[in-house]
């Protein structure tokens, strides 16, 4: 089964107005002009959704929200719903390393926030990954299960169909380490064999992407495994040359 490779690009709470312009132009070109098997979403801060989906109208590059809250509308200072996204983006990570570790967001806040963003109709990014010493405590399977039978148990199979799954192992995110290529292999297939027992029907289309510290140099050894099928790339997409050069590489494969 074929899927189209994603790359996912996570500005954090980088860029200004004009630099979210450049990127968000930079990426209308990858896709633009020779038709290319790829698939991109930005996900710019918050105030550059709109200038960034003007920037994008009628270009195939997705839009997409770094995090929402879990709730519909009401005091909640500071927080953005899933509702108020939903006439920009099309997708919403939930449940970033530094949402998760940085913010305290528990894997139940997590499934409410991936509730929210299905709720809308948007694709959730769903961000899954072991922290240092769960890895070298050999608890990665079981830190993984945990968290994707957390976002996913008693979902419809239908609402499963929608999720992309970003494998991002906490000690990899920013750090210039990544994963081997073997172990992103590793947990993707595990993560599709929990989805398979999940939504039968779907698991061979569902995208699941590896994060953590992908640039141009690696990304095609760290997306050869079968089921790898993208990245969810973040410092290296700031730069556009950078990020058309790493989404070159990523389409091109490891040759
Ligand atoms: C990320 O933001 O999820 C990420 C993987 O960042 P970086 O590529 O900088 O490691």
């Amino acid at each position: 089964m074929s899927r189209t490779p994603l790359a996912v690009a996570n500005w954090k709470m980088n860029t200004d107005l004009e630099t979210a312009r450049v990127l968000a132009q930079a990426a209308r070109d990858i896709l633009a002009g020779n038709p290319i098997d790829l698939d991109i979403v930005l996900c710019p801060p918050f105030p550059w959704l709109v200038p960034v989906a003007e920037a994008l109208d009628g270009s195939p590059v997705g839009l997409g929200a770094q995090d929402c809250s879990p709730e519909r509308d009401g005091a909640f200072t500071g927080d953005v719903s899933a509702a108020m996204l939903a006439p920009w983006c099309g997708f919403v990570i939930v449940g970033h390393s530094e949402r998760r570790h940085g913010h305290g967001e528990t894997d139940a806040l997590v499934r409410r926030k991936l509730d929210a963003v299905l709720g809308e109709g948007m694709r959730p990014i769903l961000c899954i990954g072991e922290l240092e010493a769960e890895r070298e405590s050999g608890q990665t399977g079981t830190v993984i299960e945990a968290q994707v039978q957390a976002a996913l148990d008693g979902l419809p199979e239908s609402a499963i169909a929608r999720v992309i799954v970003a494998y991002e192992p906490v000690w990899a995110i920013g750090t210039g380490r990544t994963a081997t290529a073997a172990d992103a292999q590793e947990v993707a297939a595990r993560v599709r064999s929990l989805l398979a027992v999940r939504a039968p029907a779907h698991a061979e289309t569902i995208s699941i992407l590896y994060g953590g510290s992908v640039k141009a140099e690696n990304v095609a050894a760290l997306t050869a495994g079968p089921d790898v099928d993208g990245v969810l790339v973040g410092s290296a997409s700031l730069d556009p040359a950078g990020f058309a050069a790493l989404c070159r590489e990523l389409v091109a494969g490891p040759g």
